[in-house]
């Protein structure tokens, strides 16, 4: 394939080295160089409700990026677009000046995603560039994997037998690494909306869990060299530290699924079906990530705030601003709901057992809206992630994919 000009990869949900189809095709094609683009979108942001602790994962996120994209020959370029509808219009403003005939970027889940990504590609194609997408959210393509009746599914159990069926069938799938670019380009400093990414950082300090690329292969590697086998009986009690807590930098794309898979494979072989309950285990919980995703990709109104199941549009929650608040505050009275928000307030993760109990407390005995919780908690992880979190909040209500109708209450 002959190569492109110059290209862009454009850094989103996928800010690592490692395995980045965007960042290993845009170094790839670049003939005449490659330049890394962030672009912090404040407005989008509040509004899809990511609080300091997400905030600053990414803003740390891409800042660790910056040496290892040096030494690749890709510079770093940061820009900072306050109105959203601005986005398009930037980045092909950004691409001209570059002199760029393409830009890379690894496709996000969510109906408002996808229309941002045509308007940037129509926008593009008005000064001679195209958009390139890749798929790096998940392990295999799930946006692919259809039910017998071609519809996305909607229960789990399902959609893991015919996820492993096509992990069987496609094999492991390969890491993709960028290379050295040649041609170093050397972007004008007068871009539109620059922003120095030291005043980015500045104003988005790190909080609890050091963002980047190093601290979650640290604890991936920590995680399977033990705790891992102990995994399908350590992960529900909230007391332990049973899990691997890697889903800050997941969250942001700091680590790659497929890394997670190969390490796994590298432990333990290539036959899922022949590992130990604990990795066994562990996988399963990847593979309900990918679920979430699968479904948010085929139900477009799981992205626009309405539930799975539309009759449970019709409950009448509760308004109770007093409990709400109280919740949110963790001054409910019940003290794992208490323990589990002020876990929340103080570091930006919860237990997944602590996180059902809480979600169900709020939806099922305080009778108040799911979306209100769903909200609370995107404003106030590190690992908030829309698909997971909506998955989450819409299976504790049962508006969602648990399979039992409502009945489900935690004790
Ligand atoms: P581990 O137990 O070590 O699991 C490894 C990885 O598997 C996790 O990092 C995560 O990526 C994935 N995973 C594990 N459990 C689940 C699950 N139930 N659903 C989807 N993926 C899972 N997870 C998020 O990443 N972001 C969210 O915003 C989020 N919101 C949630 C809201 C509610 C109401 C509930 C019930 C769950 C939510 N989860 C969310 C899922 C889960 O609680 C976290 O992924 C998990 O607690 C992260 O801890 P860990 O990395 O130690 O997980």
């Amino acid at each position: 394939m002959t190569q492109a000009g110059r290209t862009i990869v454009w850094l989103r949900g996928d800010l690592r080295i490692d395995d980045n189809p965007a960042l290993a095709a845009a170094t790839r094609r670049g003939g005449d160089g490659c330049v890394a683009l962030f672009v912090a979108t404040p407005e989008l942001w509040d509004r899809m409700h990511w609080g300091a602790a997400r905030r600053s994962m990414v803003i740390g996120g891409v800042a660790a990026m910056q040496s290892s994209l040096e030494t690749l020959g890709v510079p770093l370029v940061t820009l900072e677009v306050g109105r959203d509808t601005a986005i398009a219009e930037t980045i092909a403003a950004v691409a001209h000046a570059l002199k760029a005939s393409e830009v890379h970027a690894n496709r996000e889940f969510g109906v408002w995603e996808d229309e941002r990504d045509e308007r940037v590609a129509a926008a593009l194609s008005t000064v001679g560039c195209e958009l390139v997408r890749h798929e790096d959210q998940t392990i295999l393509p799930v946006r692919e994997i259809r039910s017998g009746s071609g519809t996305p599914y909607t229960v789990f159990t399902p959609f893991k037998k015919r996820w492993l069926a096509t992990l069987a069938e496609v094999g492991i799938p390969e890491l993709d690494t960028p290379k050295t670019v040649k041609t170093s380009a050397r972007p004008p400093k007068d871009l539109p909306h620059a922003v120095s990414l030291d005043e980015l950082v500045a104003r988005h300090p790190a909080g609890h869990f050091t963002p980047g690329e190093s601290e979650p292969l640290r604890r991936v590697d920590a995680f399977l060299a033990g705790p891992i086998e102990r995994y399908h009986d350590d992960r529900d009690p909230p007391a332990l530290d049973g899990t691997s807590t890697i889903s800050p930098w997941l969250a942001c794309g700091s680590i790659s699924p497929r890394r997670l898979l190969h390490d796994l494979v590298a432990r333990f072989g290539d036959d899922p079906g022949s590992w130990r309950e604990g990795p066994a285990t562990w996988l399963s919980e990847l593979i309900w990530r990918e679920f979430y995703r699968h479904a948010m990709d085929g139900i477009g109104r799981l992205s626009m705030d309405r539930p799975l199941h539309g009759w449970t549009d019709r409950v009448a929650w509760r308004d109770a601003d007093a409990d709400y608040t109280a919740w949110c505050e963790g001054r409910t009275g019940i003290a794992i709901v208490d323990a589990g928000m002020k876990q929340l307030a103080a570091t930006g993760w919860m237990h997944n057992r602590v996180r059902m109990i809480v979600a169900t407390f709020l939806s099922k005995h305080l009778l108040i809206d799911w979306r209100r919780g769903e909200r609370f908690f995107m404003e106030s992880l590190a690992d908030a992630d829309f698909p997971s979190n909506n998955g989450g909040w819409q299976w504790a209500a049962s508006t969602g994919t648990d399979a039992a109708p409502y009945f489900r209450v935690f004790n």
